[in-house]
């Protein structure tokens, strides 16, 4: 893709783009002997870091590790309209802890009144067989949800706040700076008893009232939790709407601040973009992803479409990318087909439609 760009002529690389050998010649700079060129094709972003004028971005450079963060167990079964049983979830997170993920978000602490299908947190995270290379997360709203966490020794506590003011009063009724005076206390009191925490901003990229968020509010909220004392910040998409571009636009102010090793994504895949936003976050550092096996769960916002990018996607991306994960993606298939079945229906990920067609 070549883009005109001022005077300049900016090329956006992407290792699947084949450039004509003659369209590389053009391209190259002198200081690339004319032995080299035939290289052009495989390895253009190299070759052409040195002329591209969109400030020296090159999509080329991934990382070579990837930690994916698993959240269906909550944000994947709250947005599900039944209750699963509870030696079900057990079991699925079991399953899920023997994939090779090292981080499962098992549960959410909210009063039972908000998320009934979520209503038997203490007793998942008792019940479950902890495998000691893998974090279990568990997100917490409040001081009475921290109690109750810290009752089952949660190893990791996720807070959460809107970006959005709208979103913010309609989601939790707390304007944002009551949000965070809540999150502040929970953020302390974890820590004092030596837990991680991670926190969640929703609707970075775009709030079903207020439309784009404004970057500045996005970096002034991260700011608040990073002095609270957060270990790592998850990016929401949480309806959906992000796009590959936009995803660099707010890593590039947020990277300035911030590295990219406290920085997660959590994308949406209501729209199917999900996957290209994740490899724009790639291309930017990042090495953290959340995600939920299957695409479980769907978007409150807009019925019928998906909900959180699909863990078996996403790994099935990453390590075709030869990106290290550690997880078994056959492994994942088993499991996504496992909560298929207790959940009676479909998954809509791509990789579990394909594994759903091959076993009718
Ligand atoms: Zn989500």
């Amino acid at each position: 893709m070549v883009f005109k760009y001022g005077n300049t002529l900016t090329f956006f690389i992407s290792p699947y783009l084949n450039f004509e050998e003659a369209e590389c010649d053009k391209r190259i700079t002198n200081k690339i002997k004319k032995t080299d060129r035939k290289k052009c094709k495989r390895y253009q972003c190299e070759e052409t870091t040195e002329m591209i004028s969109n400030g020296g971005r090159c999509n080329m450079q991934w990382p070579s590790q990837v930690k994916v963060k698993e959240v269906g167990p909550r944000d994947g079964l709250q947005n599900e309209p039944l209750f699963l049983p509870t030696e079900d979830k057990i079991a699925w997170i079991n399953q899920l802890s023997k994939t090779g993920l090292t981080s499962i978000e098992l549960t959410s602490f909210v009063h039972p009144k908000w998320i009934p299908s979520l209503s038997d947190a203490k007793e998942v995270a008792r019940g479950i067989t902890k495998e000691k290379d893998v974090v279990y997360t568990a997100l917490v709203p409040n001081q009475k949800g921290l109690e109750r966490a810290l009752e089952v020794n949660i190893d990791e506590i996720a807070v959460f706040t809107s970006v959005s003011e709208t979103h913010s009063r309609k989601n939790t009724n707390q304007s944002i700076s009551q949000s965070l005076s809540s999150v502040n206390v929970v953020v302390k009191e974890a820590i004092k008893e030596k837990k991680r925490v991670r926190g969640y901003m929703s609707t970075v990229f775009g709030c079903p009232y207020e439309g784009v968020i404004n970057v500045e509010q996005v970096v002034r909220i991260a700011e608040a939790l990073f002095e609270m004392g957060i270990g790592e910040l998850s990016l929401g998409d949480t309806i959906g709407v992000a796009n590959p571009k936009q995803v660099q636009e707010v890593l590039d102010v947020l990277l300035k601040r911030y590295p990219a090793e406290k920085l997660a994504m959590h994308f949406h895949d209501t729209r199917g973009i999900a996957l290209a936003n994740v490899l724009s976050s790639l291309g930017m550092g990042i090495t953290t992803f959340d995600s939920s096996l299957g695409g479980l769960g769907g978007c409150p916002y807009a019925k019928g479409a998906s909900g959180n990018l699909a863990t078996d996607d996403l790994v099935y991306m990453l390590n075709g990318m030869k990106i290290a994960t550690g997880i078994d993606y056959n492994k994942l298939i088993h499991a996504a087909s496992f909560i298929q079945e207790k959940i009676g229906r479909d998954l809509q990920s791509h990789s579990m439609q394909v594994f759903n067609s091959q076993n009718e």
